[in-house]
């Protein structure tokens, strides 16, 4: 079974459909997080040592094509079951429509490394240096009643 965790949070609307979509957020808690979304669901990815390891690339100029390259070896990496599941350009979806909601750093590599703000879409389950969690986020009464 995997744990739960409870997150405060948001509630947005999906710019496709509408649907009510709640999340939440990582952000800086400890310096950056290099976070990949998977293809197919909201899941989230997470790992530490990757980012150091692709900064010190990034500060040696090294072309993005070898930056890309080193990403899909990290990932080819992981457990079978995770290796073709997430990838650098995949963005949060809505778990109503499944329309990929936009991504303000798309194409632009050194920007998505560097990008902190790690969304947990309501339900996905958040792969990290700590544990396997699912997400549950919690509104935070932002909203009217
Ligand atoms: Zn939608």
């Amino acid at each position: 079974m995997v744990e739960k965790r409870i997150f405060p949070g948001r509630t947005t609307r999906c710019p496709s459909c509408s649907h009510e979509v709640r999340y939440s957020w990582l952000s800086g808690m400890s310096g950056s997080h290099l976070h990949f979304y998977a293809n197919d669901s909201n899941d989230v990815l997470l790992r530490a040592g990757w980012f150091a390891h692709l900064n010190a690339l990034v500060a040696q100029g090294v072309s993005d094509a070898v930056i890309l390259a080193e990403i899909d070896i990290l990932l080819a990496s992981l457990p079978p079951a995770s290796a073709n599941k997430y990838s650098v350009w995949s963005n949060v979806k809505c778990p109503n429509c499944k329309n990929e909601f936009p991504y303000r750093f798309k194409k632009n590599l050194k920007l998505r490394l560097e990008d902190t703000g790690v969304i947990l879409i309501e339900g996905c389950v958040l792969d990290s240096d700590n544990g396997v969690f699912l997400v549950e986020v919690e509104s935070t009464g932002l909203k009217g009643a």
